[in-house]
Formats: C-alpha cells, sequence, structure tokens
C-alpha cells in the first residue's frame, strides 16, 4: 500500500491510514509493506530553501555571501519543518514511550538537515547529488512516523528507507533507475523484515552501489511501491490518493464523469500519456513485468474497491472508456515540397527537438510528404519554432508554421481493437457539434484516437463524446476485488 503526502500531512490523517493499514492487516492474517511519501509541500520546500541557499545573498550595502543571513533562514527552515512534523506525531501518537522516541528520532533527522543545509551555504553549490541528499529528508521524517502511528495501534512495525530495503539504482541523481539485480536483495530484505510485522518503506528514494543517495524522479513513490510489489511478488499493488479511481473524464468538466472499475496496463498508459495525472506509465512497468493488478484507491473513502488496473479482461460492456484532454498545447508543422521523397528530414526535425528537451505529444505527416505535424507543449513553442528554423536553413523546406490556441482529445478503450465504426462515431459526435479537427491520430495499439482541436472546442468534445459512447451510465461489472 502507498500512501501520497496528500494522504498523510498530519495527525488526523496519519490515523486514519493506520487504521486502513490495521483494518487489512487482520492481526497479522495478511502481510502489508506500507510505502509512503513526504508530507506534502515537503519536497518543495527542500527543493527550494536548497537553492535559495546556494545562492550568493546581498546585503543592502552589497556585501556577498552573508553567512549570518543564511543561518537565519536555516533555522526558521528547521523550526517550520520540525512544527509539521512534531505536531503530526502529537496528534496521531497518544503513547508516550512511543511518542518520545519517534521525536528522538526527528531531531536526529532534523540536526542531519540542519548541518546538510549549513555544508550548501557555505560551499554555495548546489549539485543534483547533493539535491537528492536533502530531498530524501521529507520520506526519512515521514515514515517513522507513520510506522510509530502503527505501532501505537498495537500493531508492530519498523521503517526503512529505500535504500535500505535493496533498492539500488544507477547513478543518475534526480532520475535514478532500478539495477536489475535490486528485486532479488528486495525480496530477501523485505521477507525478512515482514517477519516483525508491517514495515513501513520511504518511497521515492534509493542508493547508488556506493551507498550514496539517489531519488526516482518527482512523485516517485508510486514508483518505488510498484518496484517492491514486484519484487515481493505481492498479490496487488494499492495506490492510495484523493479520489475514487480513474475516471471516464476529468471530473471538473463532466460533473456525472464516473470511477472506472477495471483498466488494463495498456488503457491505463494511454490515458496517462494523456492527460490523465492519476498514475505515471513507469509505475506500471514493473507490475506489468510481474503481471501484478495495481489499483487505485482513495485514502478517504478506502473501502471502495477503486481502479483495478490489470494485464486483460473479459470484454467489457464499453468500448471506449474514457475520454481525456490535454490543453495548452501548440500544433507546429514543417511544411514544404523539398521534403518529399527525401529522407531523413523526420530525423532532422526530431532530433533537433530533442537536444532541446522538447518532448513531442503527436505526430502526424501526410502521406504526400509536404508535411510534418506534431504537438508539443505551448510553452515550448518559441523555442521549438527558432531551433527549427536554425536546423533548416539551408532552406530544404518552405515555411515552418505554428498554431497556440489548441487542444487534444484522447478517446481511449482497448474495446476499439478490431471493433470497426469506432471512428467513424467520433468523428460524427464531433461534426454534430461542430467542432473542426485539425489533426487525427490513431497509435498502432489501437487502443486511442486522438485527435487535435481548437482549444475553446475542447470542453464541448469532451462532454459530446462522453454523452456518444454513454460513459455517465457506470459500467456493469462483477469484478470486486
Ligand atoms: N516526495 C516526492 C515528491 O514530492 C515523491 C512523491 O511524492 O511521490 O516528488
Ligand atoms: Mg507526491
Amino acid at each position: 500500500m502507498k500512501f501520497g503526502g496528500s494522504s498523510i500531512s498530519n495527525g488526523e490523517k496519519i490515523k486514519n491510514v493506520s487504521n486502513i493499514i490495521k483494518k487489512y492487516y487482520e492481526n497479522g492474517k495478511n502481510e502489508v509493506v506500507v510505502v509512503v511519501s513526504a508530507f506534502s509541500g515537503v519536497t518543495d520546500s527542500l527543493i527550494s530553501v536548497a537553492k535559495d541557499l546556494s545562492n550568493d545573498f546581498f546585503d543592502e550595502t552589497g556585501i556577498k555571501n552573508n553567512i549570518s543571513y543564511k543561518k537565519e533562514k536555516i533555522e526558521d527552515f528547521i523550526q517550520k519543518t520540525r512544527k509539521i512534523h512534531i505536531s503530526a506525531i502529537k496528534d496521531a501518537i497518544f503513547d508516550e514511550d512511543i511518542q518520545k522516541s519517534v521525536i528522538d528520532k526527528e531531531e536526529d533527522i532534523l540536526r542531519e538537515l540542519k548541518n546538510v543545509l549549513l555544508g550548501i551555504s557555505y560551499i554555495g553549490e548546489l549539485t543534483l547529488r547533493s539535491l537528492d541528499y536533502i530531498m530524501s529528508f521529507g520520506e526519512r521524517m515521514s515514515a517513522p512516523i507513520v510506522s510509530a502511528s502503527l505501532r501505537s495501534l498495537g500493531i508492530n512495525s519498523m521503517s526503512y528507507t529505500g535504500g535500505e530495503v535493496g533498492l539500488i539504482t544507477n547513478d543518475k541523481f534526480g532520475d535514478a533507475k532500478p539495477l536489475s539485480s535490486s528485486y532479488k536483495l528486495i525480496r530477501s530484505n523485505v521477507e525478512t523484515f515482514l517477519k516483525e510485522g508491517v514495515i513501513v518503506i520511504t518511497g521515492f528514494i534509493a542508493k547508488n552501489k556506493k551507498g550514496i543517495i539517489t531519488t526516482l524522479g518527482r512523485d516517485g513513490s508510486d514508483y518505488t511501491a510498484s518496484i517492491i510489489g514486484a519484487a515481493i511478488d505481492s498479490d496487488e499493488i494499492w495506490i492510495f490518493t484523493d479520489v475514487d479511481g480513474i475516471m471516464t473524464a476529468d471530473p471538473d468538466l463532466i460533473p456525472d464523469a464516473q470511477t472506472i472499475p477495471l483498466l488494463s496496463y495498456l488503457e491505463a498508459m494511454e490515458l496517462s500519456y494523456f492527460g490523465s495525472s492519476v498514475i505515471h506509465p513507469r509505475t506500471l512497468e514493473p507490475a506489468m513485468n510481474k503481471n501484478i493488478c495495481v489499483r487505485i484507491k482513495n485514502t478517504f473513502n478506502p473501502f471502495k474497491p477503486g481502479t483495478a488496473i490489470v494485464k486483460e479482461y473479459e470484454k467489457s460492456d464499453k468500448i471506449v472508456k474514457a475520454i481525456s484532454c490535454i490543453k495548452d498545447v501548440a500544433l507546429v508543422s514543417v511544411i514544404g515540397t523539398g521534403m518529399i521523397g527525401m529522407p531523413g528530414v523526420a530525423a532532422k526535425v526530431f532530433s533537433a527537438l530533442a537536444k532541446k528537451d522538447i518532448n513531442v505529444i503527436m505526430i502526424s505527416q501526410g502521406s504526400s510528404e509536404a508535411n510534418i505535424s506534431f504537438v508539443i507543449k505551448e510553452n515550448h513553442v518559441e523555442e521549438a519554432y527558432n531551433c527549427l528554423k536554425e536546423e533548416f536553413k539551408d532552406n530544404l523546406i518552405k515555411d515552418i508554421e505554428y498554431k497556440r490556441d489548441v487542444g487534444i482529445i484522447a478517446v481511449v478503450g482497448a474495446g476499439m481493437i478490431g471493433t470497426p465504426g469506432v471512428a467513424a462515431k467520433v468523428f460524427s459526435a464531433l461534426a454534430k457539434k461542430d467542432i473542426n479537427v485539425i489533426m487525427i491520430s490513431q497509435g498502432s495499439s489501437e487502443a486511442n484516437i486522438s485527435f487535435v482541436i481548437k482549444e475553446n472546442h475542447v470542453y464541448d468534445g469532451v462532454r459530446a463524446l462522453h454523452k456518444e459512447f454513454k460513459l455517465e451510465i457506470a459500467e456493469k461489472t462483477d469484478f470486486t476485488s
């Protein structure tokens, strides 16, 4: 079970989480491994204070690098951080001995944090490696609190860092990937630790072969949960969040959107590429390799089944499962008859973009070859335009154009695979609403039809399609657990 920051960031919430764990632990009938994130906002605040302290400060007279000013900042920050964690402890844990031992542990961690921040202040630089070390404090502070709160309910529990359970990564600080040898190591450690009771593991953080702390990338705790679940062949991996599961559409746009009871890995990935932020594709990968169900559940509504993500399921009554959308994108077209029959133009376009770290969301080339269009985040559009102008200044192409006010709608569902007529239904529903389609793409998985329309049509488009495929009617399923 993985609990994110918004599920644990105060004493009340921690009590709620401990009770959920207790219920499913059933006095030892089930084995439970818990993964937690930092309290919400803590990782962000660690990053921002570290960045601040690594900069030079100037006082009013222009004197540089005022260390006493930095020390004050550190003191403020440590006070604030202490307050958040200690008050959560006091609200969640009433047993005096347990309370005292976890407060002592937190004070040790805070002292270490203070020293690290002081180091950054003197050195005046912040490497990715140091930043990982600093970010690790968020989870290192939260995990012992959740574990102590379980102990106060009479459940044996210990907390461990990702590195301590054997999550060993490469050296890519800030975005590290687990080594394949981790899986075996985690399995044997976790099996041992589980004999002691429920174990609580820090999400997001790991270590490299030399024992130096690394992190798995922002929001990486879900990924930790999936890696650990896969390593120990868990029955299921539960990601607790603050919604009932993955929805048929954004409920802010579509009030009668429904929770989807069952999705395939493929569908969940298509959805996460196209705007649904509930689960990151990398999270699914370890679970997929072991064919383990990933379940999205609501911490504040924990006994609902949520959304189960599995390898395959019997054909459901829904061909289309969800409509998702992305706004704030731009459509760029590279145009010119000079490209026809010229190998390497596409390669040039996309490697120029890759060099600038510009992610391409959707691509289309007409069979006339006179036009390559693609969609990127709107805030990258100037940069993309300039770098392509530069790349093609020898005049191979006629023009580069871009449109800013566009959005993407993606229609997702594995039932579309091999079902004729879905595209026809999609586009006639749009035509009925007078919505013009600018560009279309269907992935070869056939589980996703996506298209670009004007941004101010996105809402109407999502609504029309949600209705067309009757997604407001909850899916019938006898799949319960
Ligand atoms: N605490 C980390 C972050 O904020 C990891 C996580 O929340 O999953 O990015
Ligand atoms: Mg998070």
